[in-house]
């Protein structure tokens, strides 16, 4: 008969190295599953500067110390280990299989995370780094590009929140979006218009226009545009192409055991992160309403890992609603 854990993790990216963080420094017998290696997405990044308390390092760096904090606690981390389903068993513990082997625990902390769409041109993987000129991040990266031109692409609302943040460090922002409108909140795009008629403005808005490759020796130095409607191509030079076309949840393995939203978002109350099966919590970027930002993956996993104590002490708790003193004007 395997062991049985207090708490299993699916995925060691921020998010889940939080989490282990807390629960193992508990003293609960904790095991991380992960398919690849530590780190999750911030492992890409050379440059983090938005992590409280530290001024800068890399995001390699930074997972080492995390990993090696967890672990001094003895959580445990599998690698090449990809979960591939989970079930709860009649006695309400939670099995979670990787290939062959399965895992049993009282409680599963979801932090599989998610993956920033792409837009699949060429250039975009040899260029996917913010200081080889591919971002998916305005928030993490802009700061980078001070000075610089940037071209941003998409048309949401993350989209348009991202650009106008790109205006106050680039010195020419050039938005391009494949339709003739933008299918963001009428208040935000009011706001981007605002700013693309201001006279002498660093922002210029090109519709019906797609980019087909990213272009340059070593780090981006042109986008190729098309016009949609005209078919005509130019070369556009730029330092930095920021693609913000949306999120993918890595959380095809859940259907059928979490409630998922449309888009694969796992469903949670956002105070609780509880998900809708009792035992199982959710932390990242892989959940509704993320922030989509390392530290607050990592304050979804403590939450998590705070909120299983609650669940060990009364699992009646789990359905009980979110204390009214969480809602807006509520204390
Ligand atoms: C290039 C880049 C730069 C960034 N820079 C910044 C920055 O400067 N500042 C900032 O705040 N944010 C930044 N971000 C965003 C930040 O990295 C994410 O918000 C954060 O990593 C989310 O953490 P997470 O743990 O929720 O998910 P992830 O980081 O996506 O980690 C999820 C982990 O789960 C694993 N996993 C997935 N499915 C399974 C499965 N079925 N079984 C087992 N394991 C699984 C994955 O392999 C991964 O290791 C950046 C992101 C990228 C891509």
């Amino acid at each position: 008969m395997s062991d049985i854990y207090d708490c299993i993790i699916v995925g060691a990216g921020p998010a889940g190295l939080g989490a282990a963080l807390y629960t193992s420094r508990d003293r609960m017998k904790t095991l991380m599953l992960e398919k690849f290696m530590p780190g999750g997405q911030i492992i890409n990044t050379d440059r983090i500067e938005n992590y409280p308390g530290i001024e800068r390092i890399d995001g390699a760096g930074l997972i080492m110390q995390m990993q090696k904090q967890v672990e001094s606690f003895g959580a445990e981390i599998k690698t090449g280990c990809e979960v591939t389903n989970l079930e709860k068993e009649p006695d309400g513990k939670i099995a979670v299989h990787c290939d062959k082997d399965k895992y049993t625990a009282r409680v599963v902390i979801l932090t599989p995370g998610s993956d920033y769409r792409k837009l699949g041109v060429p250039g975009e993987e040899e260029f996917r780094n913010a200081g080889a000129g591919v971002s998916y991040c305005g928030t993490c990266d802009a700061p980078f590009f001070k000075g610089k031109q940037v071209v941003a692409v998409g048309g949401g609302n993350t989209a348009v929140e991202e650009t106008l943040h790109l205006t106050k460090f680039a010195e020419k922002v050039t938005m391009i979006h494949r339709r003739d409108a933008f299918r963001a909140a009428k208040v935000l795009v009011e706001e981007l218009l605002q700013k693309a008629n201001e006279s002498n403005s660093n922002l210029i808005i090109k519709y019906d226009t797609i980019a087909t490759a990213i272009q340059g020796e070593g780090k981006a130095q042109s986008v190729k545009l098309k016009n949609v409607k005209t078919n005509e191509e130019e070369d556009y030079p730029c330092d930095g192409v920021f693609i913000f076309i949306g999120m993918v949840p890595n959380t095809g393995f859940l259907k059928g055991f979490v409630d998922l939203t449309d888009n694969g978002f796992i469903k949670c109350d956002c105070a609780y992160l509880r998900t809708t099966v009792p035992g199982v919590f959710v932390a990242g970027d892989c959940r509704i309403g993320a922030a989509m930002q390392l530290a607050t993956a990592v304050g979804d996993g403590v939450v998590a890992a705070m909120m299983l104590k609650q669940y060990f002490r009364d699992p009646k708790w789990w359905n009980e609603p979110v204390s009214d003193l969480l809602q807006p004007g509520g204390w």
